[in-house]
């Protein structure tokens, strides 16, 4: 197995035009997992841990661009205020040690359905900056870029450089059912955002269905009939929830059935839009 090491982000983009079939590696917390298990044997790996900028993040036209190498742990401590809904589920990623090793933009690399990443990055409108030496940047709604279990759109001479998302503007929430508290891949997920300023809710759902996605439906019932300076009004919250479990498409699998992450969705959705309208409401009165 070769191992490329490059220091720098072009020569990083040279290795992975050139070796398109090198697997790239930062925390490792997947990779590794998937050779030492034998799942598969990469030709080559990707080496990105001495690339300095993938570890950055800063505010870019108004957006928070948070480098692909940025731990969930500096997530956590760094970034809880400007992306609440990405900082919650940061928490409930592994262990403290995973926590440290891991990325987003390993989340994001990997595409699997149950990543913790995936649902508030949809629900924020998050776009993802992928680069390649030939054809350069390509900017890639998170919306478009889960394509099915564990694919994604990125092209083989292609990396993440880093993640945009819009900071808050109104409250985030992202709730996950396990089997136990921690070091738990998700039962089934579920992020919220509400964007006052656009009268809009977004979502995003995690573990049910073959991609992450946004429960469409739910979004526009709300764009539709919220009425943002009133109390939520019980049977918009009951359709609320009826349409995000609707939007999933769950398999039965050792962690859980498909009724019962049908059925979760739904109390998620339900749940998370009354904690985040109520603190909307507080916020406005105080
Ligand atoms: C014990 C344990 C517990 C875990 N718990 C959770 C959990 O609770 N929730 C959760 O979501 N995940 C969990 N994971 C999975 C893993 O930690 C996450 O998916 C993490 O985000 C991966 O980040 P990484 O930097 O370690 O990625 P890596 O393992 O380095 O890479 C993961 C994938 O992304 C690709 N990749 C990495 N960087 C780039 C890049 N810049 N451009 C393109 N492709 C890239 C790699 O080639 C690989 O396919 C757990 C893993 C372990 C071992």
């Amino acid at each position: 197995m070769d191992f490329l090491r490059p220091t720098t982000w072009e020569e990083a983009l040279a290795a992975k035009a050139d070796r398109p079939d090198a697997v790239p590696i930062q925390g490792g917390t997947d990779v590794m997992v998937e050779i030492n298990m034998d799942v598969r044997r990469p030709a080559a790996l990707l080496d990105l841990n001495q690339v300095a900028e993938l570890r950055e993040w800063a505010m870019v036209s108004g957006l928070c661009r948070v480098g692909a190498a940025v731990p969930y742990a500096r997530i956590i401590e760094e970034l809880g205020g400007p992306l609440p809904g990405l900082a919650q589920a940061a928490r409930t990623v592994g262990s403290p040690q995973i926590r440290n090793r891991g990325s987003v933009g390993g989340n994001l690399g990997a595409a699997s359905p149950a990543g913790d990443s995936h649902p508030p990055l949809l629900a924020a409108g998050a776009v993802v900056e992928a680069e390649s030496r030939e054809r350069g940047v390509r900017m890639i709604p998170a919306d478009e870029f889960y394509l099915g279990v564990k694919r994604s759109a990125l092209e083989p001479d292609e990396l993440i450089r880093a993640v945009h998302v819009r900071p808050a503007t109104g409250p985030q929430y992202f709730s996950k059912v396990g089997t136990r508290n921690a070091m738990v891949i998700a039962v089934c997920s579920f992020a919220i955002a509400l964007h006052p300023e656009e009268r809009r809710v977004g979502t995003g759902i995690g573990s049910a269905a073959p991609t992450p996605r946004r429960a469409l439906e739910a979004e526009e019932l709300l764009a539709r009939e919220l009425d943002w300076s009133a109390p939520l009004d019980p049977a918009l919250t009951r359709r609320f929830g009826e349409l995000c479990a609707r939007a999933a498409a769950p398999i039965d699998d050792v962690r859980g059935t498909a009724a019962y992450r049908v059925h979760a969705i739904g109390v998620l959705a339900r749940r998370t839009l009354t904690w985040a309208w109520n603190d909307h409401l507080g916020r406005r009165a105080a």
